[in-house]
């Protein structure tokens, strides 16, 4: 076991120099150029070289006049790579070939994308538009280290260490959100906000974007997860909702670990697999009403989005009602 401990300390040290090293030469050369290096007979030099992928994940490039940073493999929107975000196709959809700098996709007066044709380049397209055209600033761009979406001002090995190493919390959750009856797009969303995921206004701005943080429901408070899914009036109303059937007495939730220990706990009244169930469906529809008033369509009133959680949840029931955990659960919540 000693041992054991000894090879897991030996190898995150060895872990740590490495990246350190990378962040270093990133600081002096532009990213793409550091992705380009090639492999020599060095070992050491090809161990730091391989860890590449791992260290893109830390770099994000802060966009500025657009010269340096590459459209599609640098990391300067909230959408990770495009090149991974809009799939092999984006370059000849959005007609930007694919060594692109972004100063290259666009104009003094706009950007040069072709009309989106998928959802993700919606996305991207609407991104755009808050952000400053690159043609008109004169500063270069930069790049920077960056742990869970935060600039961190320099290579960190405690924060970055921490960020990757395996953690026990999240394996216990694992359970609590890929369930076995569970709709896949909805975990996933919980999946995201469970780890602060979610491009909330807040952490978009955390990356130096240009970005409004007021909440699009209140409009008076910031747009944090804990808000948008907890303290928003919208949201509470929802919560109100859902405790009318599960839990009656309930006070709206005052943290992210008191929502997860709500779910965790089974009653008679509300089984730990009917709560995961609501929760899941009122994040994703939630983030979905979001998305459309931040998009200048709109949101539907909280009764409206309760409807569509209380339709979700009566066909998910229904769809598995000859399991034996999901017979019992359309009394429990029609009731
Ligand atoms: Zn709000």
């Amino acid at each position: 076991m000693e041992r054991d401990g000894e090879r897991v300390e030996e190898a995150k040290a060895r872990l740590i120099t490495e990246l350190q090293l990378l962040s270093t030469i990133t600081s002096k050369i532009k990213a793409f150029g550091l992705f380009e290096i090639k492999t020599t007979n060095s070992a050491s030099w090809n161990s730091i070289l391989s860890l590449r992928p791992l260290a893109q994940s830390f770099i994000f490039c802060n966009v500025n006049n657009g010269e340096n940073s590459w459209f599609w493999y640098d990391r300067w929107t909230p959408f990770d790579q495009l090149i991974n975000f809009l799939g092999p196709n984006g370059p000849r959809d959005l007609r930007i070939p694919t060594s692109a700098h972004v100063k290259d996709a666009c104009s003094a007066s706009g950007w040069l994308l072709s009309q989106p044709r998928s959802d993700n380049a919606l996305k991207l397209h609407i991104h755009l538009t808050t952000i400053t055209n690159p043609r008109h600033l004169n500063e270069q761009d930069s790049y920077h280290w960056c742990v869970d979406g935060r600039d961190i001002m320099g290579f960190s090995s405690s924060k970055t260490w921490e960020a990757l190493r395996p953690r026990a919390t999240p394996k216990d959750w694992f359970k609590e959100i890929w369930f076995s009856g569970a709709i896949p797009r909805q975990a996933f969303m919980m999946w995201l906000a469970n780890y602060n995921r979610l491009p909330t206004k807040v952490r978009m701005s955390s990356w130096g974007l240009n970005v409004q943080t007021a909440c699009c429901f209140c409009n008076n408070n910031e747009e944090s997860r804990d808000h948008l899914f907890l303290s928003c009036p919208y949201t509470i109303s929802l919560w109100r909702l859902i405790f009318a059937r599960l839990d009656r007495n309930r006070a709206p939730f005052i943290s992210w670990t008191e929502l997860l220990s709500w779910v965790r706990v089974s009653t008679s009244a509300a089984p730990n697999i009917l709560k995961k169930l609501v929760t899941q469906s009122l994040i994703y529809n939630t983030w979905r009403q979001r998305n459309s008033a931040n998009h200048h369509n709109g949101f539907a009133p909280p009764q409206t989005t309760f409807s569509t959680i209380d339709r979700d949840i009566r066909n998910v029931i229904s769809a598995r009602r000859h399991r034996k955990k999901f017979s019992s659960l359309i009394q429990l919540w029609i009731q």
